[in-house]
């Protein structure tokens, strides 16, 4: 199909371009490998390889592939790895974690959401761990793990969720309310963590608590 080439040159592009941002070539390897624009609606296809954040549905977006990379590269997954992804959405950062080898465990808090991504990650070969459900308090019965990644910004460190973590652990999570720092935690032992945060600033979705954000987040009939 006549797109075909299309999208491959704007991938070499985006590659090129955050190769050219600091990301390392393993994270490169990932996103070259994955198709993004398998995940995203057909009537986006041609904007797959823009550096842009794109609709999903539901309220919810794609988040930008200089985004996704850059946690990618602040996770610093091995092949093996136990991996929680909390939020999701199109599965293509779960796609990434998949192709860097990880074990994965995803949850979304949208049933369609999950399912959409089901199909497209089976269809690509990956077959994570997709979860339908409230993310806050993370997944205990798979605990403790060696990565976790909240793909929602949250309004202050997810301390429930570093619990989670195996001693030598990292969660990555953006934080902040009108736009976030992307935060890196590590726990160096039980009860000690070691903090980074970037300066640059970040705009995702919010972090959604189950019973507490709803009623906020839903949008209201006649708007
Ligand atoms: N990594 C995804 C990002 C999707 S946006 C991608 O690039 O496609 C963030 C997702 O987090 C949304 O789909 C939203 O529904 C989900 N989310 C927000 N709060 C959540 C919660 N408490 N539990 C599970 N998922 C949540």
């Amino acid at each position: 199909m006549s797109h075909r080439f299309i999208l491959e040159e704007s991938k070499q592009e985006l590659l090129a371009s955050l190769e050219r941002r600091g990301i390392e070539q393993r994270v490169l390897n990932a996103i070259a490998q994955v198709p993004r624009e398998r995940f995203v609606p057909p009537a986006l296809l041609y904007r797959a390889y823009e550096d842009t954040s794109l609709p999903i549905g539901h309220g919810q977006t794609i988040s930008q592939p200089y985004t996704v990379a850059y946690m990618t590269q602040l996770l610093n997954v091995e092949p093996g790895h136990r991996v929680l992804e909390v939020g999701t959405g199109s599965g293509y950062q779960t796609a990434i974690l998949c192709a860097l080898g990880a074990t994965v465990w995803s949850i979304e808090r949208i049933g369609e959401l999950s399912q959409q991504a089901r199909r497209v990650l089976n269809s690509i070969g990956y077959s994570p761990t997709l979860i339908v459900g409230d993310g806050w308090e993370g997944y205990p019965q798979a605990a403790p793990f060696d990565r976790i990644i909240v793909t929602a910004a949250a309004p202050e460190i997810p301390m429930q969720l570093a619990r989670q973590l195996a001693v030598g652990g990292i969660l990555v999570v953006p934080v902040g309310q009108n736009d976030q720092h992307m935060y890196q935690l590590r726990r160096v032992s039980e009860n000690e963590f070691d903090v980074f945060s970037s300066a640059q600033r970040f705009r995702f979705v919010p972090f959604i608590r189950a019973g507490h954000d709803e009623a906020a987040s839903t949008p209201r009939a006649g708007n």
